[in-house]
């Protein structure tokens, strides 16, 4: 029997994410007492949700699902690393170790798609979080969310590093034969040491790409998004081109890309990052990055040249995959000859 005293009394019920933020701001997350430490050191607390379906807004979608919080596969860029702050946490060893585990999501999913007044409107999966890393193999969140969006004949965008999705290609194909379904795969890039640097956590971009292979080949309609590209690390021509090869070679049915923005938790949790481990390039990314997103010329850049190496690979263009602002002009108007880019970076 524990000697310490449990933080929620609630019977067999789970506390909610608003009990959660409480008492981690009154105790830091060792207050989690209900928490359970697993193999890969991070700590999965359990939590009731009174909400499946997260409404958003200034999206090409409405709908937004997200059965975890937090996500173990910990890339220094991820912009959702600044949500964690919601729940008292913080944006940096938090968000990748302590993980809030919806235990109720596809029950309160399944209530919600019942509803006569729900339209069937897209939905996109992994947007927070990535519905795919490790901890899924054990509660399988994900799939039971995708069970109920096939009963509901609901469309699905889903986005995910993590290879285990092959795993759900039956319930995948189930989702597309009553409506659209589309799986991103990101791989920002294929360099094994930007891989290792920025997405510690993550599969080798190579795995991922056999995933998108294997649920081609079994009729799903997934690509790749390489997003984002982080200016210095990923976004030399030599890098662009070996990824957006991979990525044909693999038999993607699209691609897409986004250059890195940095906003709020994320942002101070990436320059930490790099001023701790690569300080000579610090000063680099303050010019680049004075504001959330780097200059427009420099994004125009990026995106000309992966979409000529798309033509030169005959990828099709994904653009309304690549994370862009409604407004905001696409890949699609910015061919450029490569041999005319150039990249400081
Ligand atoms: S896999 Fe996605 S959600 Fe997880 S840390 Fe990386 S970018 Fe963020």
């Amino acid at each position: 029997m524990s000697v310490h005293p449990l933080l929620f009394d609630l019977g067999s019920r789970k506390p909610t994410t608003r009990e959660i933020a409480h008492a981690v701001k009154a105790g830091g997350v060792t207050a989690l007492t209900e928490a359970e430490r697993r193999a890969d050191e991070a700590r999965y607390q359990e939590v009731t949700c009174r909400s499946a379906l997260n409404r958003v807004e200034g999206m090409p979608f409405n709908w937004t699902l997200n059965p975890y919080r937090g996500c173990t596969h910990g890339c220094h860029y991820c912009f959702a690393r600044r949500y964690h702050v919601q729940f008292e946490m913080n944006a940096d060893d938090d968000f990748a170790s302590v993980i809030l585990v919806k235990r109720n999501f596809v029950e309160v999913l399944r209530r919600q798609l019942e509803r006569p007044s729900w339209a069937r409107e897209q939905v996109a999966l992994g947007t927070a979080t990535d519905p795919y890393q490790p901890i899924e193999g054990h509660y399988r969140l994900t799939r039971g969310t995708l069970e109920v969006l096939a009963r509901s004949r609901t469309p699905v965008g889903l986005v995910t590093k993590g290879p285990m999705v092959v795993r759900d290609r039956d319930v995948l194909a189930l989702v597309q034969s009553s409506a659209p379904c589309t799986v991103y795969m990101s791989v920002p890039t294929i360099d094994e040491d930007a891989w290792r640097i920025l997405e510690p956590g993550t599969a080798h971009p190579l795995q991922r790409l056999r995933a998108v292979r294997e649920l081609v080949d079994a009729g799903i309609n997934a690509g790749v998004l390489m997003a984002p590209i982080v200016p210095g690390f990923s976004s030399s021509r030599s890098k662009l081109e070996r990824t957006v090869k991979a990525i044909a070679d693999h038999g993607a049915r699209f691609v897409g890309c986004n250059v890195m923005y940095l906003q709020d938790g994320t942002r101070t949790h990436f320059m930490r990052f790099i001023e701790r481990e690569f300080p000579s390039m610090k000063p680099r990314f303050e010019s680049l990055y004075v504001k959330k997103y780097p200059p427009e010329t420099y994004r125009k850049e990026v995106k000309a040249m992966v979409q000529v190496l798309q033509k030169r690979y005959g990828l099709t263009a994904r653009e309304d995959a690549t994370g862009d602002r409604p407004g905001e002009r696409s890949g699609a108007d910015l061919i450029a000859d490569p041999e005319q880019v150039g990249f400081s970076w």
